[in-house]
């Protein structure tokens, strides 16, 4: 296809969350000249200050790079991207509904109602958050009503499939890139646009899966579906393991052998959690309903329940670690990011833990490496410490609820003299039992018990 646009494109990127941040940063790495537009203005002015409101590895220096090259900028005004630029990604967010599972689809409603009105001539968004199959053909109907006479917007959508943690890395040298346009048009200008912007990766031979809108949204959906399927297939497994005493983590090797099954993503212990594969399975299946598929999805109902039976089990296992109660003990949690290399406390497991043991009447201390300012906006009467020594001061239990790496590698010996009981219950089965067993700790596992 012949090239619409030259080599130092224009883009912009409305929402700079943690993905949105991460697309508009690593699109002027790319080259690109790129404005990122957030309405949050305490936000848009950090990120123009060259910090990142977000903790993820790497995003600073390339954050920084970039501006200081003058590739990049950000605002807060919908009227600077529609000057700025042709070509809009969207990255808002799209929580679950307050009250019910589906979609809260106002801040993409209110992205596309502030700019469309806005631009002249012919313009591209490229949807990158993730919504409900059909949200583009209905976008873009109400796109039609509000667009300039004489001016065209068209709009397609890219599912993002970064993980926070690899956010900079997924967004330079993803597994796959996925297009979907409108099934109506013949027009493959938005696939000249995008392969234009992502040339660069491209050209590393990464598959590029052009489809149709509706196919483009359910593959999102369908992923994070399929990912928290294999999670909570692994903890039911866990349930019977704990059960009969057998070691579920042995098993997950065995089977993971077998390249059809694949070991990634079937690690037993608290389950999943953060702000998508939760509000993604729930609004898969609202759509589903609404579609009239509900029951293709029932399953999923099962892989919530038994994700969300984990953080309760998880107490339980604290309860009988302290003697049967957790009232009036001293609980150190270790952890509140819902996983490590983020400072991300949606819906988090550990957070939840930590929640359900205070309400039970433990006095609980939390300590995350990067998590504690988001978790106490989340949990403000929780107490925060300010390292994982301090929080586990006096303790009855230690609880490892998140796998951060400086709280796999813990020395044992080193919180011995600190704590009031030696027993340490393990969320998220990534500590060595036997280290820990001989420096004279009663250990406790999630799904079991856990062989060295
Ligand atoms: P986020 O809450 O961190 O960021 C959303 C941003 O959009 C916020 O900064 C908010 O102020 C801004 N915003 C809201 N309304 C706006 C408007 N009208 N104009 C401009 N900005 C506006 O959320 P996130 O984690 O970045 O997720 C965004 C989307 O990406 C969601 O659909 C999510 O499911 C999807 N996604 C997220 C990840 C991830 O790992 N976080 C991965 C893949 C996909």
């Amino acid at each position: 296809a012949a090239r619409v646009l030259t080599e130092d494109m224009k883009l912009t990127v409305i929402g700079c969350g943690y993905l949105g941040a991460t697309h508009a940063a690593c699109m002027a790495e790319l080259g690109h000249d790129v404005l990122g537009v957030d309405v949050d203005a305490d936000k848009v002015s950090r990120l123009q200050a060259g910090e990142v409101p977000f903790f993820e590895p790497g995003l600073a220096d390339v954050l920084r790079r970039n501006l200081a090259a003058g590739r990049l900028r950000f605002t807060t005004d919908h009227r600077d991207a529609a000057a700025f630029a042709s070509v809009h990604f969207l990255g808002v967010g799209t929580p679950q509904v307050r009250r019910g599972y589906g979609v809260d689809l106002s801040h993409v409603e209110s992205a596309i109602d502030a700019l469309t009105p806005l631009v002249r001539g012919e313009h591209l968004i490229i949807g990158k958050s993730t919504v409900p199959v059909g949200t583009a053909a209905a976008l873009s109907q109400r796109m039609a009503v509000l667009t300039a006479p004489g001016s065209r917007v068209d709009l397609a959508w890219s599912p993002e499939f970064l993980r926070e943690g690899f956010a900079v890395e997924d967004t330079l040298e993803p597994d796959r890139l996925v297009l979907g346009t409108d099934p109506d048009d013949e027009d493959d200008r938005a696939e000249q646009v995008i392969t234009e912007i992502y040339r660069e990766i491209l050209e590393t031979g990464v598959p590029f899966v052009r489809t149709d809108w509706a196919t483009a949204e359910l593959v999102k959906v369908s992923a994070n579906a399929f990912l928290a399927t294999k999670i909570s297939f692994i903890n039911a497994v866990s349930e019977i393991c704990e059960n009969v005493g057998a070691d579920v983590s042995t098993l997950a090797d065995a089977i993971g052998y077998d390249a059809r099954i694949g070991r990634r993503f079937l690690n037993a212990g608290l389950g999943f959690g953060g702000g998508c594969l939760p509000k993604d399975i729930r609004g898969f299946m609202a759509r589903a309903d609404e579609v009239g598929a509900g029951q293709a999805l029932r399953f999923l109902r099962e892989v919530d329940a038994i994700n969300t039976r984990r953080r309760s089990a998880m107490v339980e296992l604290v309860a009988d670690a302290v003697g049967g109660d957790v009232l009036g003990t001293n609980i150190a949690v270790l952890g509140a990011a819902f996983k490590p290399e983020s400072d991300d406390v949606r819906d988090s497991p550990a957070l939840n833990v930590a929640g359900q043991l205070a309400l039970r009447g433990a006095s609980v201390a939390v300590f995350d490496p990067k998590a504690n300012d988001n978790s106490r906006r989340l949990y403000p009467t929780l107490a925060y410490a300010q390292s994982a020594v301090e929080a586990c001061e006096q303790a009855d239990a230690v609880v490892v609820a998140t796998d951060w790496a400086e709280f796999v590698h813990m020395a044992p010996e080193e919180l011995a003299d600190v704590v009031r009981a030696r027993v340490i219950v393990d969320g998220r089965r990534c500590l060595d039992a036997a280290a820990w067993r001989s420096a004279g700790w009663r250990f406790y596992a999630i799904g079991g018990p856990m062989r060295a």
